[in-house]
């Protein structure tokens, strides 16, 4: 099977390129199809795989026959195939960010910095493979050995977003490999190809037929298909809290572990020590990146009544100097949604959160053609609005004024949801305080909401279940403990 790596230009083809799932180290084709459209100007990229039953069927069984050989393998032949699939991608770094930008739509230097994200996720988890360890037990019983050691769990559903095409799909399959298990990976159907580019450098790097397999299709067809099938040991889902409830559900009757990252309504409070010239970069940072399609985006910024003023002005006038456009254009500071109904999801967003009250305090504007959206602060939200409850998913920054530390911790704690939180405060008295208080998996002091790609990542409420994804913490959930009593 020959890679393509670059997806990113359709106007260089006569015909839609068709793509195939990748199953037993195949490209197979599906029955039907969905088009991959760029969202930037609606060309299709690719057609792949309408997948149902009969193709999660044909990937469980080539995962489950792989399984024993690769739940063999040699740590360092897992950690050695684990770096070869990271160096194949950094010398493939500028197509898979093209495809990336152009099944997603985010700003081509994002994308960059997401195979870079990538990159690293992927060489901490090459060495897990040799750190997966057991433990050793004082023993009740004279001369009895008493230890655990670490299994994997089998073979592995993986479900992922559209939002990183990149690192959401590697993020689960690194820790799944490093720790002996294998894959089904169904990627989002607005962006699967990022993913089979991705499964044909692991290929290239060596990896055994069926270790990983990707069926492509939508949620309702594939990824339920999936999630239903006998042969999955566990789920490792990303996406949203709708869907990863269900998930969850299926799972439990199974008994088997899921693992969920689901969405987020991430709050920064502003206080009134705070170093504005620092803030305000971050949040606009925070919020409009990926065109605030981001688990982790800012979308309310809980300020000291104070410095209110001052800091909805810099906002503004940071927001209304934000340049709309395609991702490929490098003067671009924000891209399109991903979608033309994204964007009527979030035009419904501005309009209920005026006739709530909300106040628009950047200019009106005209933005291009397709699934653009304007990036807008609205001001004077209040946390019963709409838009200060529910995950917008757009570049649509809310304003709430509290009196001080204790009202901003009540109101950061009102969500349903609690992935990241963030505060400005030169009072470090404030800060611990916030860090402490705030019901969120990660707290940020003094910066945006960037995590790092050793350090576990998750979230609390109606933002994740089971263990954190990236650092060690993944082992928690891609193995099995098993205890041994050895008498001599
Ligand atoms: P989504 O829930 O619609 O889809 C996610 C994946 O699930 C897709 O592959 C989809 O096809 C599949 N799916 C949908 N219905 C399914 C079903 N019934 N059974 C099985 N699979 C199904 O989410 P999305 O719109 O692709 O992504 C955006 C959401 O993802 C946001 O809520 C965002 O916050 C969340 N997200 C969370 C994190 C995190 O780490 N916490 C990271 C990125 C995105």
């Amino acid at each position: 099977m020959s890679s393509n790596i670059d997806y990113s230009k359709p106007t260089a083809r006569d015909e839609p390129l068709i793509e195939g799932n990748r199953i037993g180290g195949r490209s197979t084709p599906g029955s039907g199809g969905v088009e991959v459209l760029d969202p930037s100007n609606g060309l299709v990229l690719a057609v792949v795989p309408r997948s149902g039953t009969s193709e999660v069927d044909a990937a469980v069984e080539a995962a489950s026959a792989a399984s024993s050989g690769w739940a063999a393998a040699a740590p360092q032949e897992r950690t050695a195939i684990l770096a070869r699939w990271s160096e194949l991608i950094v010398a493939h770094r500028e197509e898979l960010a093209a495809t990336a930008t152009a099944e997603m739509g985010k700003l081509l230097r994002e994308s960059r910095g997401e195979v870079d994200r990538a990159v690293a996720e992927i060489n901490f988890m090459a060495g897990e493979s040799l750190r997966t360890n057991g433990e050793t037990f004082p023993s009740a019983t004279p001369g009895m050995l008493v230890y655990s050691t670490r299994v994997p769990v089998g073979t592995v559903a993986a479900i992922t977003p559209w939002n990183f095409p990149i690192v959401a799909p590697v993020r689960k399959i690194a820790p799944a490999l490093a720790t002996g298990n294998t894959v089904v990976l169904k990627p989002a159907a607005e962006a699967p190809l990022s993913s089979l580019a991705l499964v044909d450098l692991l290929r290239e790097a060596g990896l055994p037929d069926g270790v990983v397999n990707v069926v492509c299709g939508s949620g309702t067809e594939a990824g339920a298909a999936l999630i239903e099938h006998p042969g999955i040991h566990a789920i490792t889902f990303t996406g949203s809290t709708a869907v990863g409830r269900n998930i969850a559900e299926s799972a439990g009757r199974r008994l088997i572990p899921v693992q969920l990252e689901l969405g987020g309504k991430n709050a920064i409070y502003v206080d009134e020590t705070a170093d504005l010239d620092r803030a305000v970069p971050d949040i606009v940072a925070a919020s409009v990146q990926a065109s605030g399609q981001r688990c982790t985006a800012i979308s309310r910024v809980l300020v000291h009544s104070a410095v209110a003023d001052a800091l909805v002005e810099r906002l503004a006038s940071a927001y209304d100097s934000l340049a709309v456009g395609a991702g490929t254009d490098p003067s671009s500071d924000v891209g399109p949604l991903i979608s033309d109904r994204q964007k009527q999801t979030v035009h419904r967003y501005l309009q209920t959160s005026v006739d709530e009250g909300a106040v628009v305090v950047t200019r009106r504007r005209d933005v291009p053609d397709g699934n653009y959206a304007p990036p807008l602060v609205l001001d004077r939200v209040t946390p019963s609005m709409t838009v200060a409850r529910e995950e917008v998913f757009g570049p649509v920054l809310s304003v709430i004024r509290v009196t001080g530390h204790q009202e901003a911790i009540e109101v950061a704690n009102t969500s349903e949801y609690g992935l990241a939180a963030a505060v400005f405060s030169t009072d470090i008295g404030v800060a611990m305080r916030f860090a402490h208080e705030a019901r969120a998996g990660m707290i940020h002091i003094n910066h945006g909401t960037a995590s790092q790609p050793h350090v576990p990542f998750g979230g609390v409420g109606s933002s994740g279940m089971g263990p954190y994804s990236i650092g060690h913490t993944s082992q928690e959930f891609f193995t099995k403990m098993k205890v041994v009593y050895l008498q001599g």
